[in-house]
């Protein structure tokens, strides 16, 4: 493929933006290279500025389940811009998201919305310090909740793609509050509250990792979390940012049947706008200015064009049948890979959870674990990404990222996929 477009772009950009990117991750760090600079979208599709088409299994990260400029979603924003872009004062169509909201995750009695899935949890996590009286938080390694300094710790994603999972200039004082456990660790939890659980505010964990790939949770992990947290009056925040609406219509704690106390979203909820929301229990919301103490605000907080973007999508993913059709496309590319690497004798083993999915160069037949996604082969990762890239597939540029699927993908682009698949890894193979 040529990309002597986005080559020329990439130069340009890093005169005037921080390694010619809004977001680390897009840099190519992870997997080498010149970032490919994208010019339009439709259905499954992507187009790059040199004419270059690519089946995209990144999703804008996560927000575009139903891919790129979805009829439904496009008109809802055309008619909410006959009427302003915004007013910075309520609107009946903010009434309308919260009741969805509520409606599909019943753990949530009340929803504040945001702009992004970072002030959501950054949000949660002032809420509940505030409400608990308690200054200590308890995360996990390779979960990733946004940039917010608290969450910066052993942190997965970009940071952890660009080495920098603890990052320079979070102050120590605040480092120092942030307790990180191992993931899927139960024991660990155990053991910390035991020591420490009077001083522990919350627990945030992604109860479906999507940001040192795609790691679901081991049985018993989220319902011991949700035992333990009782037991010692902390905050249970799922972080469902990414596996919201992703996993299944009400997220991991509906596929999972455990219920948190605070909730964050953001992707899907915005339809592909910037919106993130938190919520959850009533006499916790009820903390949150203007009815409580906790202070949090937003100018462009329920944007009117950003919720019909949000609502368009969430009544989109209502129609029977979605998520397992969803599933099954996932869960044939998964099972497409792993037939293809037998062939071809490389060790790969994928997880798939929904429309998450991740695929990881190891000789482990399961990864549930963070150490076991590190000693992954990130050298057939990086050789496969590229290999994909150039017969027109757009994997996630990093093997700390999960993938996604959207409903605009076709069993002809799946099986598309898999023949590039064929091809590249019989490159490897040699
Ligand atoms: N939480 C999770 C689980 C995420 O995956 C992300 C972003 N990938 C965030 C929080 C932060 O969201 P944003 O990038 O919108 O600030």
């Amino acid at each position: 493929m040529n990309y002597s477009r986005s080559e020329s772009l990439f130069n340009d950009a890093q005169t005037h933006i921080p390694g010619g990117v809004n977001s680390p991750v897009r840099a190519f760090k992870g997997v080498g290279g010149t970032p490919v600079f994208f010019k339009k979208g439709q259905g499954a599709y992507m187009y790059d500025e040199d004419g270059n088409r690519y089946i995209d299994y990144v999703n804008s990260w996560g927000p575009l389940i139903l891919g790129h400029n979805a009829p439904e979603v496009m008109e809802a924003v055309k008619a909410q811009l006959e009427n302003g872009l915004g007013f910075g004062a309520p609107t009946e169509i903010e009434i309308e998201m919260a009741n969805k909201v509520c409606e599909i995750y019943p753990s949530m009695n009340m929803v504040r919305m945001v702009s992004s899935g970072t002030e959501a949890t950054m949000s949660a996590i002032r809420l509940a310090r505030g409400f608990t009286g308690r200054d200590k938080l308890v995360k996990f390694e390779g979960c990733y909740h946004g940039h917010a300094d608290s969450l910066l710790v052993k942190a997965g994603s970009g940071a952890l793609t660009l080495g920098v999972p603890s990052s320079p200039g979070v102050p120590s004082v605040l480092a120092d509050l942030t307790v990180t456990l191992t993931h899927n660790d139960l024991d660990g939890v155990r053991e910390c509250f035991s020591r420490i659980g009077n001083e522990i505010a919350c627990v945030i964990v992604e109860p479906v990792a999507g940001n040192m790939n795609c790691i679901p949770p081991e049985p018993g992990f989220l319902e011991g979390l949700r035992e333990l947290c009782d037991v010692h009056g902390i905050v249970l925040i799922f972080d469902e940012v990414m596996c919201g609406f992703r996993v299944a219509k009400g997220g991991a704690q509906e596929k999972y049947g455990v219920k948190p106390d605070l909730t964050t979203l953001g992707k899907v909820i915005g339809g592909g706008m910037p919106v993130g929301a938190f919520g959850g229990k009533k006499e916790i919301m009820e903390y949150l200015a203007p009815l409580g103490p906790v202070y949090q605000a937003g100018t462009l907080s329920g944007n009117p064009v950003a919720m019909s973007a949000g609502l368009a999508m969430l009544n989109a993913i209502e129609k029977p049948g979605f998520y397992d059709m969803l599933s099954e496309k996932a869960k044939k590319l998964c099972q497409g890979l792993e037939a293809l690497a037998e062939k071809h004798g490389i060790a790969l083993t994928t997880n798939q959870v929904g429309s998450m999915f991740g695929f990881f160069f190891s000789e482990e037949k399961s990864i549930s674990r963070f150490d076991q996604v590190s000693r992954c082969n990130m050298d057939q990762f990086k050789a496969f990404f590229h290999g994909m890239l150039d017969e027109g597939v757009y994997l996630a540029p990093s093997a700390f990222e999960t993938g996604f699927m959207c409903s605009a993908v076709s069993d002809e682009d799946i099986e598309f996929t898999l023949a590039a698949a064929d091809k590249v890894m019989a490159n490897l193979a040699k």
